[in-house]
Parts: structure tokens; sequence; C-alpha cells
């Protein structure tokens, strides 16, 4: 969800474009950038509704520019609220994540004439506008615009003269360095390619960058030293490597990423684990897909007798007196960054929990907020849906769940389950399941139904569906059908159930809902005449890591649904990867 790069030094231009392309995996519906012309005629402009791919053009020679993807919040997709947005007098060019929530007061600060927007963004540049005109000193004049906003605004100013200021308020801000060059983003993965030598700004500091100048400041404008670090991004870059989409490449990857959990030292868990064995109740905390996630390694946990309940982080306030000071909240999230559960944090905080964050993007607020931070490792995820740190993290969780039962070899069950998943992704099974997508491409709907272990598993499948296919795909627990559901179930309507090994229940519901008239999609270990299709879960070596590699299937017949109806996956409609507003 929307995206800052900023560069400056050789290049810069090109850099910048290539900056907001490696950002585009996050979501967005429009793009801009705003340079300073080197012949002298200002500050320059360039904004677009296309996609980022399609833009071929390519920025006159510059050595200073920042670039905005939007995902709107405020005014529809069009040219004018697409960011930058200048002010009228040519001094300063403005992009902003976030929302400026007291907008509409704001707005009536100022005649109407002068808006040429719909976004909640241009008040900043009339209130920065204003702003300068009583005080020279631009620092100073960029927190009183900011203090006269609501919400979590991260702004980044590009001036006439070359000086551009960048203030991290809710979303991320990283500030990058390589010889004679700066750069600033959304995420270290903007600029990797190039030099991954940086620093994330704390909550509230402003950096200003000149060249290759870098300065950071805090809220009272005080300089503060940076910290400069190596980030680590694992060897999988922003290619797909020759699939077709991000989504299949990243589903196919996840052999190999499952298996680095296998890496992490148990001694490194050894301060989680004491502190989780403290708890009376474990929070299992994420939204959207994270949630599922959530879901499978409470279910973990719970199975290996440990309290612990997922909660869906827009519902935090619901569940307080379930827990109590001290109590570990394990919070997930792929781009460590989602609005939604970092509020949650905070209010769980304020409950005194502990916060263990297990998150994907390395350096990310979540990441850096937990007293516990443990990364996925599963390199860069583009596909908006979440397959392989999904897979990461229910891993992390069955890793924490036996050690917590008082086992220490689960790195051989890891690494077996990697093998087997390696062998599962056979062209054999590609083509199994593209071909049953194929035959499903024309369903308006569907339910996906399991139990136990698989319940979890059947609500991220139908999740993944709806993202990746628009096919309005539903999850019940199986022992609900009895209870309302099936009285949906018509001629031909498809059932997807998960069944386990012997589990006569689920062959029973295959049973009834095939009496009338569904379609049994079964996915499964073994076939039988019940179903009317059947479609292989991969084997595993411990029955406890179905947890994750019954996730797959769900992957694949929603990445070959997505393409058996012309879509791509890779980028859903209205969808962004990284949920950074609430
Ligand atoms: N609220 C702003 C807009 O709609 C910024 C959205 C974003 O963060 O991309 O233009």
């Amino acid at each position: 969800m929307c995206g800052i790069v900023a560069c400056t030094g050789l290049n810069a231009g090109d850099l910048a474009m290539n900056g907001l392309r490696r950002l585009q995996y996050r979501g967005y519906d429009s793009f801009g950038l705003s340079w300073v012309d080197p012949g002298g005629t200002g500050l320059q402009q360039c904004r677009s509704t296309d996609s980022l791919d399609d833009y071929q053009v390519r920025l006159p020679h510059t050595q200073t520019v920042i670039g905005h993807t939007r995902w709107a919040t405020h005014g529809p997709v069009t040219l004018e609220n697409c960011h930058p947005h200048q002010d009228d007098r040519g001094r300063f060019s403005v992009v902003h994540n976030g929302i400026v929530e007291n907008h509409q007061y704001l707005r009536s600060l100022h005649d109407p004439a002068v808006y040429r927007s719909g976004t909640d963004t241009e008040v900043i540049v009339h209130l920065l506008t204003a702003a300068l005109d009583e005080c020279d000193a631009r620092r100073t004049a960029l927190r009183t615009v900011l203090h006269q906003l609501s919400g979590r605004n991260t702004v980044v100013v590009l001036f006439a003269d070359g000086e551009i200021l960048g203030v991290k308020e809710g979303s991320p801000l990283v500030i990058g360095t390589s010889t004679g060059q700066s750069f600033l983003g959304s995420d270290v993965l903007s600029f990797s390619d190039v030099t991954r030598t940086c620093c994330a700004l704390a909550e509230g500091q402003m950096v200003s960058i000149s060249g290759a100048q870098i300065n950071v400041f805090d809220v009272n404008d005080s300089p503060v030293e940076i910290q400069w670090s190596e980030a680590s991004m694992p060897a999988e870059e922003v290619g797909k490597d020759g699939h077709e989409h991000f989504m299949i490449k990243e589903i196919l990857e996840q052999w190999l990423t499952v298996a680095r959990q296998a890496t992490i030292p148990i001694g490194q868990l050894a301060p989680l684990e004491d502190a989780l064995r403290n708890s009376t109740t474990i929070m299992v905390l994420g939204a959207g897909g994270a949630f599922f996630a959530s879901e499978q390694i409470a279910w973990l946990l719970r199975e290996k007798g440990f309290a612990a309940l997922a909660v869906p982080a827009y519902e935090i306030e619901s569940v307080k007196s379930c827990f109590k000071p001290g109590d570990v909240v394990l919070a997930i999230s792929q781009s460590g960054e989602t609005a939604d559960t970092l509020r949650a944090i905070e209010v769980t905080s304020s409950w005194g929990m502990q916060t263990a964050a297990l998150v994907n993007m390395p350096m990310s607020t979540l990441a850096r907020e937990a007293k516990f931070s443990f990364p996925n490792n599963s390199g860069a995820e583009m596909c908006v849906l979440s397959t392989k740190s999904a897979s990461a993290q229910v891993t992390f969780g069955y890793l924490l769940a036996s050690l917590l039962d008082g086992q220490n070899n689960m790195s051989n069950d890891i690494d077996a389950m990697s093998s087997s998943l390696a062998q599962y992704f056979c062209d054999e099974t590609l083509r199994t399941f593209r071909r049953m997508a194929a035959s499903l491409a024309q369903c308006d709907r569907m339910f996906v139904l399991g139990r136990k272990l698989f319940y979890g598993t059947a609500r991220m499948a139908a999740l993944n569906i709806k993202e990746a296919s628009y096919i309005h795909a539903e999850a019940f627990a199986a022992g609900e059908l009895k209870h309302g559901v099936i009285a949906l179930i018509e001629q031909d309507t498809p059932v997807v159930i998960f069944v386990d090994v012997d589990d006569n229940y689920m062959l029973n519901v295959a049973a009834e809902v095939k009496a009338r008239g569904a379609r049994v999609i079964a996915i499964g270990y073994e076939d039988n005449a019940l179903f009317s299709d059947f479609l292989p879960l991969p084997s595993v070596p411990a029955p406890l890591l179905a947890a994750v590699t019954s996730l797959i299937p769900g992957q694949l017949l929603a990445y070959y649904l997505g393409v058996a109806r012309g879509l791509n996956p890779d980028k859903p409609r209205n969808l962004a990867k990284s949920v950074t507003v609430q």
C-alpha cells in the first residue's frame, strides 16, 4: 500500500523509477515523481494512472528526485489526485502516505478555489505554503504543519533547491547511503539492489537530505546520530525467475523458505520460550491472511497444552479480559507495517502484555518495536497474496509449539517437510491443479470446509481463492454444515473439503453434500469414490506439520483459478500488500 522513494546523486531519475517499481508489490493505483531540473527551470513532475510496467518514459538527467505510488484513500484515481502535489509558486512538492483525518476541517481554512485535487494530501501543501510564509526555517515550518494534522502521516517534501525533508509518522521511512548517493524509501527493498547500508527512521524523526549529506533530527529538532546497519536480505530477489507470475514463483519457493525456519538456533528462542511458558494465555495476532496463519499457530500451541487464542487485530478491544499483564502477544505480519496490527500492539502494550513479532520485512516497525523479534527470512514476497511468508510463519509456530512441548529435534522434521514439498511441486501436481481450476473457472461461488487443523486451512484457502480469482469462496467449519450452510447447496455447487487420514467425519460430510447435488472436490491424502474430484495434499513427516503443508493446495488452486479467469493474481483489484492504513 502506497510507497515513497527519494534519491539523490548520479542516475537519480532511473534509480527512483527502479525504486518505485520495486515498491509496486505493495499495491498502488497511480504514481508520480518530482525532480529538480538541472537546467534551472525549477521543479518538474510527471504523474500517471498507468501501470509502472507500461510507463516507458525516462526521466531527464537530474540528481534529485522524489516519487510515490498512491493507493487512493481520498479522491478517485485521477491524474489530479496523483502525488506529488506541488505548491503554486514552484517552491516544493509533497508526497504523503497516510490519511489526514481532519482534512475536511483543514480544507475549510483555505479558499476552495486553491484546491486542485480531491485528496486529503493537498491540505498539507497549503498549510506548508502558509507556514513557510511565516517562517523560513523549513524543518520548523514542516513540524508546524504536522502538528495540525490528525492521523498517521508520513510526508516527504522536495524543495526547489534540492533539499529533501522527510518525516516518519506512521508508515515507515528507511534511509540508505552509498558513495555519493542518498536514498529514502518506504522499505529497504526500494533501494537494496544499490545499497543495503540503511537506517530506519524512528517515529517522529525528520531527515534532511541534500545531495550526499544526510541529517536526522528528533521531534525537538535536535540532531540524532545515524546508526547505519547492513540490511540482511535473503537471496531471492524481486524477479519472476522465468515464471509468468510472482505468485507461482513464490508458491514453488516454499520448500526452500520453510526449511530456513529449521536453521533458527534453538538458543535464540529461549527468552521467548520462557515468556510463553509464563503466560496465562498466549495471544496470536494478525490481520487478513496473517490472522489465519495465527489461527494455525494458536491451534498448534493448544495441541501442545498451552492456552492460546488467535485474535484478529481489528477486534483487539473485545478480548482484554482474556489476558493478563506479562502474557505474550505473538504478532504476525508479512510487512511488519500492517496498521491494524501495529495499533493492536499499542493496545496490548497498554494492557502490560509483551510483544513478540514474526515478520518477513527486515527493519519494519513491528520488528523494531517488539521485545522478541524473529524474521521469516522468506525473501521478497511480491505477490499481494501471502504464500511463502504464511507457510514460514506457521512453520515457526510448529517450532515454538514443539519446543514448549520439550522437543528439540524439530529441524529434522522441517527438513523432511521441505523435501516432501520439493517432490510435491512436480509438473504432474501443477497440471492436476491447472486442470481442476479450468473446470471450475466459470463458477461464481464455492464453499470450503475443514475441521480441526484444517479449519484454519479452509479459511486461508477461501481467502486465497477470493483474492486471486474473485470467486466468492466461503469457508466453514465442517461441523457448521448441518446448522445452516447446507441450505445453500444446490445441484453442482462446488464444495471443497479438506480430508485428513481416516477422517470418517469428513467422508460423511462429503456424502451429505453430495446427496444434495454438490460437486465434492476433496483435498486429501487418499481418493475415495465419494469424491467428484480429488487433489493431493503433500505428505507430512509429522502430523502437526500439516498445519503448514495443507496451506499449499489452496494456494495452487487459487492461483490457477485466477489464471483460468484471465486475471493477474499478483495484483488483485483494490488490494494492497502492506495495509498501512486502518
Ligand atoms: N491519503 C492520500 C491519498 O489518498 C495518500 C494515500 C497513500 O498513502 O497512498 O492521496
